[in-house]
């Protein structure tokens, strides 16, 4: 038994009339076809087998092959399919990008498991690097080497514009010295875009630089910090006196703030059906534990299922307007919310997951998989639980997303 609110598996989008047969529905339904074909023939068991949400390390960090499937991805134009060819694209348009992200979802696939280099840093450097630094982008978008991001501080994570790591030009090179925390990556990163000051502090946002920064460079300590789920992905970063070539400063002096917008912007459209896809998997686990604990008959948690699938429903079709209008007129306000609210979502569902097995989700020792599968489960609900915290706090917290939706949805004054 499934739970199966996708419609058409996400293949056909709202405003497509299921008879009609115009040219580029058919350039559309070729592109699936073909998509759906590599992926039947080359998704490896082990990308299968995740659900899309929860990331999986070795103690050696990004594990081979989801090396090999980035960069199979990759040299098939499958990795970022609104890019052009050299940059592990097909030159997609952007419904195209919306059938891919849904079929890469539908299936719970990651493009990769170190998403900052393909998502964040490759799109930077292609949009704000000088010659040399767009050289860099393919190789981040393979995964050839490893990423971090380099922006949260002790005192400064929401409010960004407050980092002090400093950056002092000397000669032909930065001095850098401070703290980053919440590091994803840090410890088996290549290079880190860091968000340097490089003038005075009272100046906020106006003088804030990024640079290129080799993870190897003298000066570098990076301290995991262990995470409620047992596991370590994110990492301090401490740099003491560390030289970087002036040539690494990407973009102007002082003019960093503007790389923070930087994403692939062409799959902006469509980056919430992972998340959606992700809930729908997870509440079609939480039939099958309510079927598995005879609970399937009790009225209260029929009722709490029957609500989650109104909600979980509500954001796919949300999402799918939000699409739509951002097609029309270059805005889409619908996915302000989305972010917010499959975080919370998957909260809340892996509560229930929790509450649903009750004595055995205590049995599950968090962090560790092994555990769980002898809790008699049929997913790591307690686990789930931790971890689901990290969505409603990376990226940007649920509460500066509801100020930010009370801002620009509803129209109220800004704070
Ligand atoms: C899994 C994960 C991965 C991450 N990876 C990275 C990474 O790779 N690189 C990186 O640079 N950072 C990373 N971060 C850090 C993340 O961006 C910050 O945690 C986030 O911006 C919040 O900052 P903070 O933790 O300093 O909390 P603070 O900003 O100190 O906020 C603390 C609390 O106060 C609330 N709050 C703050 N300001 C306001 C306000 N104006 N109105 C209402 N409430 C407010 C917040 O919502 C929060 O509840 C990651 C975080 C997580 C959880």
């Amino acid at each position: 038994m499934s739970v199966s609110i996708d419609p058409g598996s996400g293949l056909r989008l709202p405003g497509s009339s299921p008879g009609s047969s115009g040219s580029s529905e058919s350039l559309d339904e070729a592109f699936s076809k073909e998509l759906r074909a590599f992926l039947d023939a080359y998704a490896p068991d082990e990308a299968q087998q995740m659900d899309g949400q929860r990331r999986h390390f070795g103690p050696d960090g990004v594990p081979a092959w989801a090396r090999e499937w980035q960069a199979l991805l990759f040299d098939h134009g499958w990795l970022v399919p609104g890019y052009p060819p050299g940059l592990g694209g097909r030159d997609a348009t952007a419904r195209q990008s919306l059938v891919y992200l849904g079929e890469m979802a539908r299936r719970g696939l990651p493009r990769s498991l170190h998403f900052p280099g393909y998502a964040i840093v490759a799109p930077t450097l292609l949009e704000w690097g000088d010659e040399a630094q767009r050289s860099m982008a393919p190789a981040a978008l393979r995964g050839d080497n490893v990423w971090c991001i380099g922006m949260s501080e002790p005192n400064a994570g929401s409010d960004l514009a407050s980092l002090t790591t400093r950056a002092e030009l000397v000669g032909d090179r930065f001095v850098v010295n401070g703290q980053k925390v919440w590091t994803s990556y840090a410890m088996w990163a290549d290079y880190c875009l860091c968000y340097v000051r490089t003038g005075p502090l009272a100046e906020r946002h106006r003088s804030i630089s990024v640079l290129v920064v080799d993870m190897g460079s003298p000066g570098i300590e990076v301290r995991p910090l262990r995470q409620m789920t047992g596991r370590s992905e994110f990492a301090e970063v401490f740099f003491t006196d560390v030289e970087v070539p002036a040539a690494n400063l990407v973009g102007a002096m002082d003019h960093g703030w503007q790389l923070t917008r930087s994403s692939l912007s062409h799959e902006r459209g469509g980056l919430w059906l992972q998340w959606v896809a992700a809930l729908e998997r997870s509440l079609a686990d939480l039939v099958g534990e309510a079927r598995a604990r005879g609970l399937s008959g009790d009225r209260l948690v029929r009722q709490q299922l029957a609500r989650a699938v109104c909600e979980v429903s509500c954001l796919r079709w949300t999402g799918y307007r939000g699409f739509e209008r951002l097609e029309a007129t270059g805005e889409a306000p619908e996915h302000l919310l989305l972010k917010l609210a499959t975080s919370e979502c998957g909260r809340a569902l892996a509560d229930l997951g929790t509450h649903l097995a009750g004595a055995a989700s205590v049995a599950e020792v968090t962090g560790r998989e092994e555990a769980w599968s002898g809790a008699g489960t049929v997913r790591p609900w307690a686990h789930e639980l931790v971890a689901n915290f990290a969505a409603t706090i990376a990226g940007g917290t649920s509460e500066i997303q509801r100020d930010i939706v009370a801002e620009r949805v509803l129209g109220l004054p800004r704070r």
